[in-house]
């Protein structure tokens, strides 16, 4: 890369005027979004910038962001400036897209492939129905497309589960987390050339005490590739250390859950060493529940172009305890493996198991660089963060073998992997 200017910052407007062309957003928080906001307008390059993500991220910067309100309409939509053209991704993948190894992948810039999958972020914690009568609703300001549009993005109409005396019912109330679970991504950035292959996450919560657990999808996705050796990089966040509480996590990871999370992806990558073809097959019949669950789901969904979400994100406008995802669920006491699709609690069965009997991972990960991000300074003397965090993931690892390297990400700092 050539460099134009000795100043840094010369140099960062000229990557970002003319080098950049598409962003990857995993979920439309504003500590994840602020920068590109801001810097569109003043920043031009001869391009318009490509914002890629959900549906439903691309959704809210449109309601929420580029809105002539919070900020202009930069985006080619709606008769906006024109700086910013929206990408919609596909869930999953792109299946009609590469081929062989890039199948799946869109080429997103040149020579990169993308595949991007929804993952748990937390859940609304306000004490209202969330769905059914908005009377107690801190959303009752909002309009009722800004309702059917809020947390998940999932459309559908908030009248039709009925009066809030439902939620008793056990289904209900389960259907009534699960609606509220907020959701991020993480993106498999593929280099077309060489195969290899990094996986970014955004904000992401442990799968133990989600109401929607989705990262075990992610392990059985990346094992094959870390099995092959493909897969150079994970870079997940950890936002707090282990003095943070459960009920103060907010929807992110502490080391302990990174921790867990790294022991579900090796007993994963194990399996994938031990049994391929098992795993594959699993992944199979993954995908054609998926297909069936999420052709009823969209044929219940079609709605305007702002509503549309993803395949995944559409997933349980369930309509109260006699709809058949209701039933279902019914009779599982576990919220956080009741909320999934049925293939999901398929794949807890089959990998779950190992991961607690087995004492030590035999350095099942070895080779894999985990670079955590998203660590939220404290702003008091004292331990850095940064340092607490890597420490307490160094001493966990000691004891759990996983054999990765886990490193702490800090601001220009380059990886070769
Ligand atoms: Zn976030
Ligand atoms: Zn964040």
């Amino acid at each position: 890369m050539e460099i134009p200017s000795a100043s840094a910052t010369t140099n960062a407007g000229h990557v970002t005027r003319q080098l950049i062309d598409t962003y990857l957003i995993t979920h439309p928080h504003l500590d994840h979004i602020s920068g590109f906001i801001i810097n569109t307008a003043g920043l031009p390059g001869a391009r318009l910038k490509r914002l890629a993500g959900l549906p439903s991220t691309i959704s809210a910067f449109k309601q929420h962001i580029f809105n002539n309100v919070i900020w202009p309409n930069l985006s080619d939509e709606n008769n906006g400036a024109g700086l910013v053209t929206y990408m919609r991704l596909v869930e999953g993948g792109s299946p009609a897209l590469g081929e062989g190894a890039g199948k799946g992948y869109l080429e997103i810039s040149d020579g990169i492939g993308v595949k991007l999958f929804s993952v748990s972020h937390g859940h609304c914690m306000e004490k209202h129905p969330h769905r059914g009568s908005s009377a107690s609703s801190r959303y009752g300001s909002f309009d009722a497309s800004a309702v059917t549009a809020s947390p998940r993005g999932v459309p559908g109409s908030t009248a039709a589960s009925g009066p809030p005396s439902l939620f008793r019912n056990s289904v209900a109330s389960q259907d009534k987390e699960s609606i509220c679970v907020y959701d991020s991504s993480a993106y498999f950035i593929r280099d077309s050339a060489t195969g290899r292959e990094v996986l970014m996450f955004g904000d992401v919560e442990p799968d133990s005490i989600s109401l929607s657990p989705r990262n075990q999808g992610i392990w059985q996705e990346a094992a094959p590739r870390i099995a092959n050796g493909n897969l150079a990089a994970i870079f997940i966040e950890c936002s707090y250390d282990n003095s943070q509480t459960d009920d103060c996590l907010f929807g992110h990871l502490t080391p302990r859950y990174v921790i867990d999370e790294m022991k579900s992806l090796a007993a994963a990558v194990e399996m994938a060493r031990q049994a391929p073809s098992k795993l594959e097959s699993t992944k199979k019949r993954k995908r054609e529940a998926e297909k069936a669950h999420n052709g009823a789901d969209n044929a219940g969904t079609a709605q305007g172009d702002d509503r549309a979400v993803s395949p995944k994100s559409t997933r349980p406008a369930k309509k109260g305890p006699s709809s058949t995802s209701g039933a279902e669920h019914g009779g599982i006491d576990t919220p956080h493996i009741a909320t999934p699709t049925a293939e999901m609690s398929l794949d807890f069965e089959v990998n779950i198991t190992p991961v607690i009997q087995a004492p030590q991972f035999a350095n099942a990960l070895r080779g894999l660089k985990v670079v955590i991000i998203h660590v939220k300074e404290k702003l008091v003397d004292g331990d850095a963060p940064r340092d607490t965090i890597l420490a307490q993931l160094q001493e966990a690892e000691e004891e759990a073998q996983l054999g990765c390297e886990f490193v702490i990400s800090s601001a220009g700092q380059s990886f070769l992997l």
